[in-house]
């Protein structure tokens, strides 16, 4: 059973004047373990497809499991849990809170948790910076901190409370080339330590080239592979 399958996946945003089709009949699964891509440029749907995986958003139509369960069919607070429980997310913009330190940030996910006292907090917090490189640089602010060990940070929150499924929406867009494939490949070593299945979006080819599965999408119709011929 893959950790996602899609099948028809569609998602019309109706609340403007025309609606726009952002998806259009996507089908796709996705392993457990994988390292995968969604590529595209700006409004062909890479956001939109994440957010539904994400349970951020409902589809439109069509069916959509996530972790052996039918996410289409739960109700708000009910996809908040799933999340809680299943998913991390990384952003473009890091989204790291600006007056907590880089220790405080990733701890908060864990505060979200019933069951885990200060103590136990603690030790996970230190264990995945430590395996991000982060251990030196734990109580330090954002503001203190370059683009690339901010998304560091991000990732380490991502996967502190060891979820099932990474999703990563543009996570290198803010960052230089070398500094992006720095990223992208951190990520790939924690799919490869944590046991995690990472997805993420980029609109750029040398970022993309280092997934294992890639989907494209163009004007929210989705296809297997990368390139654009
Ligand atoms: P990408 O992430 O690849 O840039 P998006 O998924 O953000 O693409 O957008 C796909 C299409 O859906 C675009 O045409 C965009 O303008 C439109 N869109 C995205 N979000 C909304 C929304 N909340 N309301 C209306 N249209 C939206
Ligand atoms: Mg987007």
């Amino acid at each position: 059973m893959s950790l996602v399958a899609a099948r028809e996946l569609s998602k019309t945003y109706a609340g403007g004047d025309i609606p726009v089709l952002a998806l259009r009949g996507a089908d796709f699964e996705i392993e457990a373990g994988s390292f995968a891509a969604f590529v595209g440029p700006s409004g062909s749907g890479k956001s939109t497809l994440l957010n539904l995986v994400g349970c951020l958003d409902r589809p439109t139509s069509g069916s959509l499991s996530v972790a052996d369960t039918d996410v289409t069919q739960l109700g708000r607070e009910q996809r908040a849990r799933f999340r809680g429980e299943h998913i991390g997310f990384i952003f473009q913009d890091f989204n790291l809170l600006p007056v907590l330190s880089a220790f405080e940030n990733v701890e908060l996910p864990l505060m979200m948790m019933r069951g885990w006292s200060a103590k136990r907090r603690r030790v996970r917090v230190e264990e995945i910076l430590e395996s991000v490189e982060l251990g030196e640089l734990a109580y330090k602010r954002p503001s203190e901190l370059s683009g690339g060990q901010k998304q560091r940070v991000a990732v380490a929150r991502a996967l502190v409370t060891k979820p099932k499924l990474v999703l990563a929406d543009e996570p290198t867009a803010n960052l230089d080339r070398e500094t992006a494939l720095g990223v992208i490949n951190l990520m790939k070593r924690m799919r490869d330590e944590a046991g995690s299945t990472f997805v993420f979006s980029t609109h750029d080819p040398k970022v993309m080239s280092v997934a294992e599965l890639v989907f494209t999408l163009e004007d929210g119709r989705l296809r297997e592979g990368g390139g654009t011929q």
